[in-house]
């Protein structure tokens, strides 16, 4: 109870989890590696241990100060030890509190959707977010086939592609391009009646007014008296079948209605092997799409057009945008993230401008890319093919120039772009040590300051890294 407490007073788990799931269960005994705890529902069961094996075992652990196992059991039945369904989902129970609570208030109302909904009476219902529609969409070559769908579904609800699937990688733009078609049809035609719901919302509302209130009009009207439902990330769904017949029968029902039907997933039906075959079967009665990764030029565009909407007074320099776009390949979400990073650490450290050093400075250690590849060898490298010389004259000891400014300028990026020490970068350096390290460092950014044209270098340099 402490923990759970804990959770809820610190803001790690929002109420309505609270209710969802913690209000009910009980410990049901405890030895010094493990606590056990009790629900008396199936779905609590599988969705605790799920989502909240981690969260609740580090509450603990912040609590009592001691790393305990949790291990969620039905009440009345034998504890199992190491059940072996309990573990098949590790992989994506997270680490840290952060990833279940965005679940949750992801799409809890926001100002902005209160105001549009007094603009038009069904978007409060819809549950849209206002920035998620076509105009904000860029469109390149990773996601071109699925934006054309996206908007002809949009353009003739239930009539040419049902149900449309979107499959892609996370931050790809499948709820944006989900919810777009969303914004479209209401735009066309107000009174339509959509909603959008994550299927944890689905299981939510499934779990409160079947199990709980044995009582399911509510549910099935707000899933069933619909022209367009849109239902985000299916793959939760896996491994949890009486929803899954639920989603069925809301199916079968919306579809021989002609009601338009769209469904993202992180994988293709066909990988999605813990739905139901009736379930998977259905996916393919209409069109399935991918989004695919975005090549640079779309990412640029992305930040450009994010730029844009911050209406900020900052300048982005277009180097500073490129480098931005440069370090995020994967994911579009990762990619905001670096350039609201790059906004808040200009802010934070006083006012400063935005420029690729800042930026540069802001992002280490912080992109995948700049933790993964940034290595002094490959500093090395760049630096000798830039001056047309060889890593080994780098390492070497010789002391001629301009071999030595070069050297300077190597290790003064190695300084500046990487977390290894002084007396690492010297081993590195033809074992120089840490005083000569700081001496490079000094003199390069001396020289900076005075003469431009070595700024402009360093920061080609930079660029090129
Ligand atoms: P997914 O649902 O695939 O995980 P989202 O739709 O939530 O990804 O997208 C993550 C973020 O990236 C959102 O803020 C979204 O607006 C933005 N985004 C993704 N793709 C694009 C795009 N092509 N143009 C503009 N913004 C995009
Ligand atoms: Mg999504």
């Amino acid at each position: 109870n402490m923990a759970i407490e804990y959770l809820l007073s610190n803001q790690k788990i929002t109420q309505t989890s609270y209710e969802n799931w913690l209000k009910e269960v009980t410990p049901l005994s405890m030895d010094s590696q493990t606590i056990i705890i009790a629900t008396r529902d199936e779905f609590v069961l599988q969705w605790l241990s799920d989502k909240y094996t981690n969260i609740i075992e580090n509450a603990i652990e912040e609590v009592i100060g001691e790393k305990l196992n949790v291990q969620f059991v039905l009440e009345n039945t034998e504890p199992q030890i190491e059940e072996p369904s309990f573990v098949t989902n590790q992989n994506h129970i997270q680490n840290d509190f952060s990833e279940v609570d965005n679940i949750n208030t992801a799409y809890s109302q926001t100002p902005q959707q209160q105001f549009t909904s007094q603009v038009a009476p069904n978007y409060e219902l819809s549950n849209l977010n206002e920035f998620y529609t076509f105009d904000n969409f860029i469109v390149g070559d990773g996601n071109q086939f699925s934006y054309n769908i996206s908007l002809s579904v949009a353009q003739n609800p239930g009539k040419k592609y049902n149900p449309l699937f979107l499959y892609g990688g996370s931050g790809l733009g499948k709820t944006h391009l989900m919810q777009a078609i969303g914004h479209y049809i209401l735009q066309q035609n107000p009174n339509t009646k959509i909603t959008y719901v994550t299927c944890e919302t689905f299981l939510n509302d499934f779990i409160n007014n079947i199990i709980r209130e044995k009582n399911n009009n509510e549910f099935r009207r707000k899933y069933r008296d619909v022209d367009v439902l849109l239902v985000d990330d299916i793959q939760f769904l896996a491994g949890k079948e009486k929803i899954q017949e639920e989603f069925f029968h809301t199916f079968n029902h919306l579809y021989s209605l002609n009601k338009q039907i769209v469904i993202t997933s992180d994988a293709p039906p066909t990988e999605l092997s813990k739905l139901t075959e009736r379930l998977i079967s259905r996916f393919s009665w209409g069109i399935i799409t991918d989004m695919q990764p975005l090549d640079i030029e779309t990412r640029i565009a992305i930040l450009n057009k994010k730029v844009e909407m911050l209406n900020s007074d900052e300048y982005f320099p277009s180097d500073v945008i490129e480098y931005v776009a440069s370090q995020f390949e994967l994911n579009v979400r990762e990619l905001e993230g670096g350039l609201n990073r790059v906004l808040a650490y200009a802010s934070i450290y006083g006012a400063r401008d935005i420029n690729l050093d800042l930026a540069v400075e802001a992002l280490k250690g912080f992109s995948k890319k700049s933790s993964e590849k940034m290595s002094i060898l490959r500093i090395q490298k760049i630096v000798a093919k830039y001056f047309q010389i060889s890593v080994e004259d780098l390492q070497s000891k010789t002391r001629k120039q301009p071999l030595t400014t070069y050297r300077q300028i190597a290790i003064y990026l190695c300084k500046e772009l990487t977390d290894n020490s002084l007396q690492k970068i010297g081993q590195n350096f033809g074992k120089r040590d840490h005083t000569t390290i700081m001496h490079a460092v000094d003199k390069i950014e001396e020289l900076r300051k005075k003469d431009k044209e070595i700024d402009a270098l360093i920061h080609e340099l930079k660029n090129q890294l």
